[in-house]
């Protein structure tokens, strides 16, 4: 289910609710249930689906309302609130300084999208004042290098990478080295990617990160992979210190419900959403309008 489409069920079940002319236990059960089945068709996991649905029966006490009250306001505002904490995990995600060296190192699946997006990050930088780099420690899948050194080309970014340089770590370091001397304030680490979850990509990642002491480690996350995010997100974290999640793909068939996952799996906050293939295709994430907008 796309965003928009949660969104307008979440309405349509809070909409229900209000022709009912006494909201009661049954009618708030009903609306509750409504969302539920909408959160997990759109790929939110079960358990955070049934943690939410008690929250807001433990906000929404209905014998303690007043009479007169907007009841169906009330319940809004709590779904409103709850759907914010789950995307919210309370605490803000590095955010590189100007002028100071920062490394940054990105994770995720092969496919992803994780070399497109370092390229769309370090151009967002850029156009802020920054000073990025790119450096291609993915040594696995043939031709990462040629894309990472094609799009780091068009964005004029330097960039760092071998063409038969096996270690992903040699490079890595290397690579941070020149930047750092070359005074670059941020240091970008594009690692490899597997098509699944394997012992080897993880071990490889924790080497690549032991290496170059990175100050983020930002996780990026399909956002067509639907019930599968919660615990990919979990596997990455359980590896590497993932301090931030980008979600791509929200263009298209994007499920929001990932989003919410990767964050409660990651403890970490989305800070970007990629919404197409093209450099500018990236946004800020903001939990308040992003919520608005799913609402509404
Ligand atoms: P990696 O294997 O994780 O490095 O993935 P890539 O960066 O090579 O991306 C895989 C494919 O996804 C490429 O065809 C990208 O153009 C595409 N892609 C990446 N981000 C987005 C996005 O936000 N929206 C869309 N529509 N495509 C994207």
């Amino acid at each position: 289910m796309v965003l928009a489409e949660l969104g307008g069920r979440i309405t349509r079940a809070l909409q229900q609710m209000s022709n009912v002319t006494i909201i009661d236990e049954k009618a708030l059960n009903e609306c509750l249930n409504e969302i539920t089945r909408a959160l997990l068709q759109s790929d939110v996991s079960f358990p955070l689906v049934r943690e939410m649905q008690s929250n807001i029966k433990k906000i929404v006490n209905l014998e303690e309302l007043a009479a007169g009250h907007n009841k169906r306001r009330i319940i809004e505002q709590a779904i409103f609130s709850e759907l914010c904490k789950m995307l919210d995990p309370g605490k803000p995600a590095f955010a590189p300084k100007k002028a100071k060296p920062s490394v940054v190192m990105f994770v995720g699946l092969q496919g992803a999208g994780k070399t497109t997006t370092c390229t769309k990050y370090a151009y967002y930088h850029q156009k802020k004042g920054y000073k990025p780099a790119l450096v291609c420690a993915d040594t696995f899948r043939a031709g990462a290098f040629d894309q990472l050194k094609q799009n780091a080309t068009k964005a004029r970014i330097p960039f760092y990478g071998s063409y038969t340089e096996s270690d992903p770590v040699k490079i890595a370091v290397e690579g941070v080295d020149r930047f750092k001397k070359e005074n670059c304030d941020l240091i970008i680490v594009d690692t490899s990617g597997r098509h699944k979850q394997e012992a080897t990509l993880f071990e490889e990642m924790r080497q690549v990160a032991e290496a170059t002491k990175p100050d983020l480690v930002i996780f990026v996350m399909d956002s067509s992979i639907g019930q599968a995010a919660f615990d990919q997100a979990q596997a990455f974290k359980q590896s590497v210190a993932v301090g931030a999640v980008i979600i791509t793909k929200m263009d298209g068939h994007a499920k929001g419900g990932g989003a919410l996952s990767a964050v409660a799996a990651t403890k970490s906050p989305v800070i970007f959403i990629g919404t197409g293939e093209h450099m500018d295709e990236f946004e800020v994430f903001d939990v308040k309008p992003f919520v608005s907008r799913l609402l509404g």
